[in-house]
């Protein structure tokens, strides 16, 4: 059994149909990633899992139950995080602070899951104290990612973490997602940047206009031509 599965999913923003008969899977311990253009309709995939936008119809099933429709936060206690595009932190909170909203639905102590977020990004934690919206771009990437991880997550939805950062930081993130992947956390992973996402990933779906148009292993899809014509800027 898959530990996500998405069986003809449909969403709309009114009446724009932007997520069309989506069908995919992720197995536990697996990074898949969503590579397509801008407007393909990834962002909306990631939203329609995690409640954001309710799909219209179809099934999202996870660890064998339905989901589809349930509220975020219920998807955070089930073992759904998602680190949103525009990396959504709070700005005026500090790194800690920020951190600990990450895990507000839990009662327990929280020492060893901050500890653990500083030993993959040491920059935060020579940020505990500052405030969010005063960091680089790479370090907010970072605390999105850090907070969604302090939920405990089975499964990590991240949209789009290359976005905006320089290219030595778009290979020290995705390193880190490889070690969070490492450390036992299924990963699905929305990219522009496809050469890095295929990289890191072992299989990979292609969305276009909403719909998905080819779902290979990452290996194969690095080899096709299309994929290489359209997404890794080769002709
Ligand atoms: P991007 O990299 O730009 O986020 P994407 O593949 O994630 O691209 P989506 O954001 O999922 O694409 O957008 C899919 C379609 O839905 C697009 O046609 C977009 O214009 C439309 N759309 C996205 N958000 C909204 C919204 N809030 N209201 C109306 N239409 C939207």
């Amino acid at each position: 059994m898959a530990l996500l599965e998405l069986k003809n999913v449909n969403s709309y923003y009114g009446n724009i149909h932007a997520a069309r008969d989506i069908s995919m899977t992720v197995e536990e311990g697996e990074i898949v990633t969503l590579i397509g253009s801008n407007g393909a309709g990834k962002t909306t995939t990631l939203r329609s899992i995690h409640g954001i936008l309710p799909p219209r119809d179809g099934k999202i099933i996870f660890k064998g139950e339905e989901i589809q429709g349930l509220p975020s936060h219920t998807m955070i206690s089930r073992g759904i995080a998602q680190s949103p595009e525009g990396r959504k932190i709070f700005a005026r909170m500090t790194v800690l602070e920020n951190l600990e909203m990450g895990a507000y639905h839990r009662r327990d102590r929280l020492d060893d899951d901050i500890a653990r977020v500083y030993e993959l990004f040491p920059r935060l934690k020579e940020r505990a104290k500052q405030e969010a919206g005063t960091m680089s771009g790479g370090e907010q990437q970072m605390l999105a990612i850090g907070r969604a991880l302090m939920s405990r997550p089975t499964l990590l939805l991240l949209d789009e973490p290359s976005m905006g950062l320089a290219p030595v930081l778009v290979e020290r993130i995705f390193q880190i997602i490889e070690e969070i992947n490492r450390q036992g956390t299924t990963i699905l992973l929305v990219e522009q940047n496809a050469n890095v996402a295929l990289e890191i990933a072992s299989r990979g779906y292609v969305l276009e206009s909403g719909s998905v148009v080819n779902a290979n292993s990452a290996e194969k899809l690095r080899e096709d031509p299309k994929v290489r014509e359209a997404y890794l800027g080769e002709i």
